[in-house]
């Protein structure tokens, strides 16, 4: 199941299924944001794609 996250900066982070879209959130808030962002957190942000 594809699911998308929304950065609050605009960038929309999608992947196939809850580990691919974490993956990539904590990849973008650590290179775009200098964030360390949780596995809860970047579920919380995630919706179905
Ligand atoms: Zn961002």
């Amino acid at each position: 199941m594809q699911k998308v996250i929304q950065c609050p900066c605009g960038a929309v982070l999608q992947g196939e299924g809850d580990d691919a879209v974490v993956a990539l959130a904590q990849q973008h808030a650590k290179s775009a944001h200098a964030m360390d962002l949780s596995r809860e957190d970047a579920l919380a942000m995630a919706r179905p794609a």
